[in-house]
């Protein structure tokens, strides 16, 4: 039997429809429009796509967003002094860094300098330590949607063997943090470059999550038959956007699969949205 198609942009717009209500609510509440501010150094195409695909977003739901766009020649002083501005401007909620960033400005030294109630993609140290002990403040973007997704296809996750493929701070390993939390309860194998017969841990996975960035790089071979299959992978192959999945081949054993585009993706950006609510709700708060 086909694997069932896990439409993420369906369930990215149920999620957009709810999000739209509450802000609704939060606004008559407060009197107060929930903001984002996105900043875009240097002009990668890809990054403007996204930026722009974020922007659109917040508008639908009746979010603020502001873009801050600065040269790629900005320096790491500089980006961090705006940074310190947008902590302390009471208007904004919530603080997006488009990665990646430029060789001379050091990523990390960006990340840790947003505060981390504005911290929407929950990248953070402080947010990413509240999520592994299971009190998240914000959950991060991309492996949040992937559970989302999980949860609207009515696969279960409790009591099955999760891998994931890959170990990078905005996907493999928050992934995981959020697959062991007793919310999920499901059992965990993270793998990577250097993990030997990988194929002979694939196959065991009743939910495969590929996050490598390797184009097709899943084929049936890695797939036990029945597994649902997450793809994450968003990788330009001349004017394709592919996965980390044989999509094809992969979808005539899985039970159940995500397609590129038009899965993981618009997922990201609705989870982005429910956390710059959150951010909202929680500056709002009195104290
Ligand atoms: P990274 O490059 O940061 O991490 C890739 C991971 O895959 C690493 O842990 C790496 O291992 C592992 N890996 C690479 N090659 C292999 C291999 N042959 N076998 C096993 N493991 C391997 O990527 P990201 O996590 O940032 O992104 C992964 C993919 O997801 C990309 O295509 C990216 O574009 C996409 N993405 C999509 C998003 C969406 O919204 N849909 C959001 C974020 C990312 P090691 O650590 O040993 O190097």
């Amino acid at each position: 039997m086909p694997a069932q198609i896990i439409d993420g942009k369906a369930v990215a717009a149920q999620v957009r429809t709810r999000l739209a209500g509450e802000v609704t609510t939060f606004r008559e509440a407060t009197g107060l429009i929930p903001k984002l501010v996105v900043v875009l150094v240097g002009d990668d195409p890809a990054s403007a796509v996204y930026v722009r695909n974020k922007q659109q977003a917040c508008e639908k739901i009746g979010v603020t967003s502001v873009l801050h766009r600065l040269p790629g020649s900005t320096s790491q002083q500089a980006l961090l002094e705006l940074i310190a501005e947008l902590n302390v401007d009471k208007t904004v909620n919530g603080i997006l860094v488009q990665l990646p960033l430029p060789s001379q400005i050091e990523e990390t030294a960006i990340l840790d300098a947003v505060t981390p109630l504005k911290d929407v993609d929950a990248f953070h140290p402080e947010n990413v330590g509240l999520l592994v002990q299971e009190r998240p403040r914000f959950r991060p973007c991309t492996p949040q949607g992937v559970l989302v997704l999980l949860q609207s296809a009515g696969i279960p996750t409790a009591g099955q063997h999760a891998v994931v493929l890959g170990r990078s701070e905005i996907v493999g390993k928050p992934m995981a943090a959020l697959l062991i939390q007793k919310a999920c309860n499901a059992t965990v194998t993270i793998c990577h470059s250097r993990t030997r017969h990988l194929q002979d841990i694939t196959k065991t996975a009743d939910i495969l999550i590929a996050a490598v960035g390797r184009p097709e790089m899943i084929t049936r071979d890695f797939v036990k038959p029945g597994a649902a299959v997450i793809d994450v992978g968003t990788n330009r192959v001349g004017d394709r956007l592919v996965g980390d999945v044989a999509f094809r081949e992969v979808s005539e054993i899985a039970s159940a699969i995500t397609p590129v585009p038009g899965g993981v993706g618009p997922m990201t950006i609705a989870m982005l949205l429910e956390n710059t609510l959150q951010a909202a709700r929680l500056q709002a708060l009195p104290g």
